[in-house]
């Protein structure tokens, strides 16, 4: 059997931790995962400002170079005991699509190893980052309204799930409930997305679901990335998943998914 870590972070990635990219390798090896694919956030689209107080949420352009280099050199030396890959986690950003293509086919390789998430939304006028914090997204769910926040998130998703940039889009999509990463703390009274459509629309487009385990070491929310009865359906939609940890660390690589 062939085990995959599909989506994992890297030095480059400026909210995360500073170790090399061979450590993720080592790990994956130490664990017996046959293929690691590198998937650091692709740099924001030109005149997107990146809404995080730290502006933190994505690599700088000037790294995407150094980044792949590395990716090719450890794909080399880990040949035949890692099949290492090295693609981007690209964001959907309605309004930003022809900056993102653009990208995408600059890196056509990387972008045959990609993922593409949905991690902005457009909310009471301003972009949101959904995942940066609990409190933030209380605050921002206080302020427009926590369907509201749902709902954006929803119609980001379908559209992203229809593939919006044709042959050169992320074969994987990204997390795909994401917006649920802190529903024990607040949610909808009832959720206003509409899962199956979504899933669906990804069946048509021939994804792969990026099967996330970040979520189960999230306190408030405790679950896999699709969520099991979506998972379910997606099986039944004919979808595959493909696991993911998510590591912003070396230790992290097979998280959720290999035993320790
Ligand atoms: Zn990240
Ligand atoms: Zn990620």
């Amino acid at each position: 059997m062939t085990i995959i870590d599909g989506h994992v972070h890297t030095p480059y990635c400026p909210h995360g931790t500073g170790a090399a990219m061979e450590e993720y390798v080592k790990e994956a090896e130490r664990k017996g995962i046959n293929t690691l694919v590198f998937t650091e956030h692709a740099p924001l689209p030109e005149g997107f400002t990146d809404p995080v107080p730290e502006k933190d949420s994505a690599m700088r352009r000037e790294d995407v170079r150094a980044y792949l280099d590395e990716g090719a050199r450890l794909r080399e030396k880990y040949a035949g005991r890692v099949d290492v890959r090295c693609g981007f986690e690209v964001d959907y950003i309605e309004g930003f699509e022809n900056d993102t293509r653009r990208f995408l086919e600059e890196h056509r390789e990387a972008a045959a190893h990609s993922i593409l998430s949905v991690h902005f939304v457009k909310a009471g006028g301003s972009w949101f980052c959904l995942d940066y914090s609990a409190d933030s997204f209380e605050e921002k769910a206080r302020e427009v309204g926590v369907d509201q926040l749902y709902k954006a998130y929803g119609m980001a998703m379908e559209k992203a799930a229809e593939k919006p940039f044709g042959e050169v889009n992320p074969p994987v999509l990204g997390h795909i409930n994401l917006i649920h990463k802190f529903r024990r703390r607040i949610r909808p009274e009832t959720d206003p997305v509409n899962w199956a459509s979504i899933l669906e629309k990804a069946a048509q487009s021939g994804y792969v679901l990026d099967f996330n385990h970040a979520g189960i070491r999230k306190p408030e929310y405790r679950e896999t990335y699709p969520e099991p009865w979506m998972v379910e359906e997606a099986q039944r939609l004919g979808l595959k998943l493909q696991t993911g940890s998510d590591a912003h660390s070396p230790e992290d690589v097979g998280s959720g998914f290999i035993p320790e």
